[in-house]
C-alpha cells in the first residue's frame, strides 16, 4: 500500500503552503489550471482528502466523498462552459499510468477536438 506524501505539490496547495489560483472550491474539491497545459483548456480537479491515486480513493474514501468529488468535476466543467462542446477526463494512476503528482487528480482537457 502506498503511503501518502504530505509534501507533494497538491498537498502543499491544499495546506496553503504554496499559492493556488482556485477556479472552483467546495467541501470536497478544488480546481485550478494546469501549469503546463496540454490543450487550450487544461484544468485539474483534486479532492480535499489525502488520497494518492484512483485506487486509493475508491478503496478508502466514503461514498459521500466519492460522489462529492465527481459532482465537483462536473460542476467545474459546467462553470467553465465546457459541457456543450465536450471535454476529456484523464486520471493517470500510478507508475504505468504516468502519474507524476501522488495526490489524486482529474485532468479536464478541452477547447478543441482532441486527438485520441
Ligand atoms: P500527472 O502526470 O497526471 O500526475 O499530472 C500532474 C499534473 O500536474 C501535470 O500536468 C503538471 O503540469 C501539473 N502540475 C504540477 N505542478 C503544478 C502546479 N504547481 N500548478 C499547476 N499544475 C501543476
Amino acid at each position: 500500500m502506498k503511503v501518502y506524501d504530505e509534501n507533494n505539490v497538491f498537498a502543499k496547495m491544499l495546506k496553503g503552503d504554496i499559492p493556488v489560483n482556485k477556479i472552483y472550491e467546495d467541501d470536497f474539491a478544488i480546481a485550478f489550471a494546469d501549469i503546463h497545459p496540454k490543450a487550450p483548456v487544461h484544468l485539474l480537479v483534486i479532492p480535499k482528502g489525502t488520497y494518492t491515486d484512483f485506487s486509493d480513493f475508491t478503496a478508502k474514501a466514503s461514498a459521500n466523498e466519492i460522489a462529492g468529488f465527481f459532482k465537483a468535476v462536473g460542476k467545474v466543467a459546467e462553470k467553465q462552459g465546457l459541457t456543450e462542446n465536450g471535454y476529456r477526463l484523464v486520471m493517470n494512476t500510478g507508475r504505468d499510468g504516468g502519474q507524476e503528482v501522488p495526490h489524486l487528480h482529474v485532468h479536464i482537457l478541452a477547447g478543441k477536438k482532441l486527438p485520441f
